[in-house]
């Protein structure tokens, strides 16, 4: 049984005052649905966040880490930190960081590892660009990118992976893929999980779709059998939108 995922994904989003702000106005509404909230926000909100959840079944998670738990890397967040203060996901290779960043799948892989290894999840991301669609070589694409990122991982350590895809052309332009080529893609990536480990996995890793998910389209996106929840960007920023998600 794949429980539902919703994960925000604030990005470079909100100051101190504006996540407590946001994150009191979602722990104090109701909620009917056995949905996994998952709230992936900047590194400096991960305490304070923390300690306003704490009492409730919200999760928080990272949208980046470093691959090694300590060192001369200016500027990075190791693993062990993350673990450290309670945060329970961590985004990796999330195509602005592929694309702005030069994030290999090499460095993707690094990551994974390296997460896993502590008992955090990662949420990796995959997807193709425009321009690969229309040449017809998603599933080349996401098919490459998802068989990288998962080298010399083990299928105990690949259980505790969520697996986002999210075709770039759709995030953050209002553009959706249709519930059903999402749907077919997420079957594909299923497919290839089920060739690397076993039918267990394959049936019980949970893939999330991304890309301008909103409140007019979860709904339609969650109908789809192999839809197991999403990865929301800009919709996760308002209150009363992600909050509408979680309880599509
Ligand atoms: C994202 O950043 O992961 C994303 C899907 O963004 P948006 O929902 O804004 O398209």
């Amino acid at each position: 049984m794949r429980i539902p995922m919703i994960a925000g994904n604030w990005k470079m989003n909100k100051t101190l005052d504006e996540a407590l702000e946001l994150v009191k106005d979602i722990k104090n509404e109701e909620r009917d649905k056995d949905v996994e909230a998952v709230l992936c926000i900047p590194y400096v909100n991960l305490t304070e966040v923390k300690k306003l959840i704490e009492d409730t079944d919200i999760k928080l998670g990272a949208q980046n880490v470093h691959w090694e738990d300590s060192g001369a890397y200016t500027g990075e967040i190791s693993p062990l930190m993350l673990k450290n203060i309670g945060v329970e996901y961590v985004i990796i290779g999330h195509s602005e960081r592929r694309q702005y960043f030069n994030e290999t799948d090499e460095i993707v892989n690094k990551k994974v590892k390296a997460v896993l290894n502590h008992g955090l999840k990662p949420i990796l991301c995959v997807g193709e660009t425009l321009a690969e669609r229309e040449k017809g070589i998603e599933e080349d694409i996401v098919g490459e990118q998802i068989k990288n990122a998962l080298e010399g991982i083990s299928e105990e350590d690949a259980s505790n992976i969520v697996i986002a895809y999210e075709p770039i052309w759709a995030i953050g332009t209002g553009k959706t893929a249709s519930s059903k080529d999402a749907n077919t893609m997420l079957g594909f990536i299923r497919n290839i999980l089920g060739d690397i480990y076993n039918k267990d996995l394959k049936n019980n890793i949970r893939i999330l779709y991304g890309g301008s998910v909103k409140p007019a389209n979860i709904k339609e996106l969650m109908a789809e059998d192999e839809i197991d929840g999403a990865l929301v960007g800009g919709a996760s920023l308002k209150k009363d939108d992600f909050l509408s998600l979680i309880n599509y």
